[in-house]
């Protein structure tokens, strides 16, 4: 990444403090953010020996401004994680304002803790680990081996949750700027706010995107995500954070992939950023790297427990995948359309479409795409250490 200047505290080792790591697993989980901890808790209890990788420490890095809709937090168990709750939405135009008022609300939350709450509900192993590349099989097991600074680890199932990089994919030049990625950065002062979640559609900040203040507590997520890779948004992100009166501190930022990509590829499945879960327009990834990583862990169990082999879940994976990308088009094309609106023409739409029955009737139907689990976890499964 060239301007995103993240400079995160480790606490993983490094250099010689790294012991070398090889072996084989039942399944390898590479990535601990989201999607990969979402695939492991559904493996959770099936016996499976499950290892999941990440360079960082579980939770040790946060990857984005943590907003949700609330109802993910309580059907996941996660809502011991929540910091603020909000029932509107209030937007902002260089021609006017509107709040909008939700029909679901919408919670920030802690990074770590959320991450923390989620690892209680797996009962896999974890290591740190940086993820090289896919690596030549040792032998004709079918077992997919995967190269990484510690040695090299393999299983028949292996999962991508890497983020958009796509680490373990074949390396198709899939790269900003010109891959279908949008960028985003953010700024976290302290600080608290009553005021609800705040979007700002404004020409100012960015030509094709919007900016945002999530207040999360005791601290502010202000940033700016462009749908354009060419537009550098570190200067407008400063700019909001100094027309907010906050600081400029603790820099946070990534690519944001809004395309929808293939779920598996040789062998190795992918979930969340890898595979461009993240839904355009809104750059909401977490729900749907959460809400794919649950389907992928399901088809991965059935596996393992002896329902189907590999490529019958690479199937069903990836037909559910593709039964998800109209709806991720169409959201392409609203993003598309947005920045089109003449700004003079933003503030008279946003108020027209702030009706209350249209809110309501958009904003389920946006839900709806990824909807929150029908039920409630099971009890934590116990973490057997040895
Ligand atoms: C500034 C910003 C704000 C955002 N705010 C929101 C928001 O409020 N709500 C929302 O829904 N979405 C938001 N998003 C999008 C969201 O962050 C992503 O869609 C989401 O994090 C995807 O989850 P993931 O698990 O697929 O990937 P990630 O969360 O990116 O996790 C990937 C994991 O892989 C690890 N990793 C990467 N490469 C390697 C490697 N080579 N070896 C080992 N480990 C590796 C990383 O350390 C990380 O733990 C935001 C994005 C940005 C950039």
């Amino acid at each position: 990444m060239d301007t995103l200047c993240v400079v995160p505290t480790r606490a993983t080792t490094r250099g010689d403090d790294r012991t070398p790591l090889a072996g084989s697993y039942d399944v390898l989980i590479c990535g601990a953010s989201f999607a990969g901890l979402a695939v492991a808790r559904e493996l959770a209890g099936s016996g499976a020996d499950v290892l999941i990788v990440d360079r960082y420490e579980i939770g040790e890095r946060q990857t984005s401004a943590c907003g949700i809709p609330t109802e993910w937090l309580h059907r996941t168990g996660l809502i011991g994680a929540e910091r603020q709750r909000f029932d509107s939405l209030l937007i902002h135009t260089p021609h006017g304002e509107r709040r909008y008022r939700l029909p679901w609300t919408f919670s920030t939350f802690d990074y770590r803790e959320l991450c923390a709450l989620l690892w209680d509900q797996c009962d896999a192993r974890f290591e740190t680990a940086k993820v090289n590349g896919r690596a030549a099989p040792a032998n004709g097991d079918g077992a997919i081996a995967v190269d990484t600074d510690r040695g090299v680890l393999s299983a028949p199932l292996v999962v991508d949750a890497l983020g958009w990089r796509r680490v373990l994919a074949s390396g198709d030049g899939y790269q900003p700027p010109d891959a279908p990625l949008s960028r985003g950065l953010e700024v976290h002062p302290g600080g608290s706010s009553e005021e609800l979640e705040m979007i700002w559609i404004d020409r100012r900040y960015v030509p094709a995107g919007y900016g945002w203040s999530f207040p999360a507590r005791d601290e502010l997520r202000i940033g700016v995500g462009s749908f354009d890779p060419r537009f550098h948004v570190r200067d407008t992100t400063e700019l909001l954070a100094e027309d907010l009166g906050s600081e400029r501190v603790r820099y946070q930022g990534n690519w944001i992939p809004h395309k929808l990509r293939r779920a598996t590829e040789g062998g190795v499945f992918f979930a969340g950023d890898s595979a461009g879960h993240c839904l355009p327009l809104t750059a909401e990834g977490i729900r749907t790297a959460l809400y794919f990583g649950v389907a992928l862990g399901h088809e991965l169990r059935g596996v393992y427990e002896g329902g189907q082999d590999r490529e019958r879940a690479a199937a069903r994976y990836a037909e559910f995948n593709d039964s998800h990308e109209w709806k991720f088009r169409w959201m392409l094309r609203m993003q598309r359309l947005v920045p089109r609106i003449p700004p003079r023409l933003l503030g008279p739409l946003i108020r027209l479409l702030g009706n209350r029955r249209f809110v309501a009737w958009s904003f389920n139907h946006y839900l709806a795409i990824a909807p929150p689990p029908a039920t409630a976890p099971s009890p934590q499964p116990v973490r057997v250490t040895v």
